[in-house]
């Protein structure tokens, strides 16, 4: 497959608000030792995209936006030593498979993706669920699996259940058969993270969440809090918590956790995690476990994905998306048509 010297490409020249993000032409990707160039079909957007365009994770400019995409591979890696491994033959990856992939610089028509952190897509999986699945799919994954394991008959509290990456750990925690409480700001989301495993749900804006959530659990508090809200929901995690429970803080939608002293633990002897999915998926080992398990769960029908909007592949496309994304009135996942 053959591919071009320029690509188009949602880039920014400087940090800022959504309209620093420009769709222009760039340098597309060239074959490398240990990259997979894939031609992008649907990329995904996440909350990462924002933090790196406005500034809150600092990297060199100009940068091309975007995390998770999926397409057909268009050049495979040229090192000798990649392609003999173990790991690259599990993947058995050919010119014009579909892909799905965790990849910085995903919104654009090409981009070159770590080969370790691709995954073919099954036959009967459509091209776009792998767009929808891997960052929020990965990240849930990880952390039920990882961070704290989760076990039947354990309360496991979701804050904003009924987002990307919330509706996913309702269906996967549900599924594991814990009882899942989920926190959200409106009923149509309650109605929703229902419909996606969550046993309990509490309306924040309606109601104290703590008490609620305390009269749930016999006042014990849960065995885990999942927590992708940061610095309004940290307090309160504190007292939802049981003794000896696991509070995994693992994004800053409403704004970052500030720091705190390790004195604040003793008092429930309770243990505080802060994951990035990166850090996670580092060998091909683990990231073939996640792959692999996250699309065993699609195949069994228990990860389904709730698409909020499609948006196009303009700048007018992501900045939208980007505006919605942290505007609190969205669910599930969005995602950018690219072709
Ligand atoms: P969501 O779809 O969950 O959107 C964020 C949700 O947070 C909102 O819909 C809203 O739900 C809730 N929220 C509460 N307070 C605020 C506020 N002040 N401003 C905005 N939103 C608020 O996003 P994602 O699923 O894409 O991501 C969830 C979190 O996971 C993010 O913080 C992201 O950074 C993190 N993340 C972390 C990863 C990691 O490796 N650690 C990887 C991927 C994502 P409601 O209105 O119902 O309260």
């Amino acid at each position: 497959m053959s591919i071009p010297t320029t690509m188009k490409a949602i880039q920014i020249e400087k940090t800022g608000g959504p309209e620093v993000l420009e769709l222009g032409d760039v340098a597309a990707p060239t074959p490398s030792p240990d990259k997979v160039i894939v031609k992008v079909e649907w990329a995904g957007v996440n909350y990462i995209d924002t933090y790196k365009r406005a500034g809150v994770y600092t990297l060199p400019l100009p940068l091309v936006l975007g995390e998770e995409c999926s397409g057909t591979i268009a050049a495979l890696p040229t090192s000798e030593a990649v392609l003999k491994s173990e790991q690259y033959a599990l993947r058995g990856f050919q010119i014009g498979d579909r892909v799905a992939c965790n990849a910085s610089g995903a919104f654009a028509q090409y981009v070159a993706a770590p080969w370790d952190k691709c995954w073919k897509l099954p036959a009967h999986v459509q091209t776009k669920i792998g767009a929808l699945s891997v960052l929020q799919g990965l990240t849930a994954l990880t952390m039920i699996r990882e961070t704290y394991p989760v076990q039947k008959g354990e309360y496991v509290l979701v804050h904003a259940a009924a987002g990307g990456v919330g509706l996913l750990l309702c269906q996967a925690c549900s599924y594991l058969g814990a009882h899942v409480i989920g926190t959200v700001s409106t009923p149509l989301k309650a109605e929703l993270a229902k419909q996606n495993g969550a046993e309990h749900v509490i309306i924040s804006t309606e109601q104290n969440v703590v008490k609620e959530v305390k009269k749930l659990t016999d006042g014990q508090g849960c065995h885990v809090i999942l927590d992708g809200v940061g610095k309004d929901t940290w307090e309160d995690d504190f007292e939802m918590i049981r003794r000896k429970g696991t509070i995994i803080t693992y994004g800053n939608a409403s704004g970052v956790v500030p720091p705190f002293a390790p004195l604040k633990l003793s008092p429930k002897n309770v243990k505080v995690a802060r994951p990035s999915l990166t850090n996670y998926i580092v060998t091909a080992e683990e990231s073939a476990e996640y792959f692999g398990w996250l699309f065993e769960l699609i195949d069994k029908g228990v990860l389904k994905f709730h698409v909020h909007e499609e948006y196009p592949f303009t700048a007018d496309g992501v900045r939208k998306a980007q505006i919605d994304i942290t505007s609190r009135g969205t669910t599930g996942k969005l995602v950018i048509k690219v072709v």
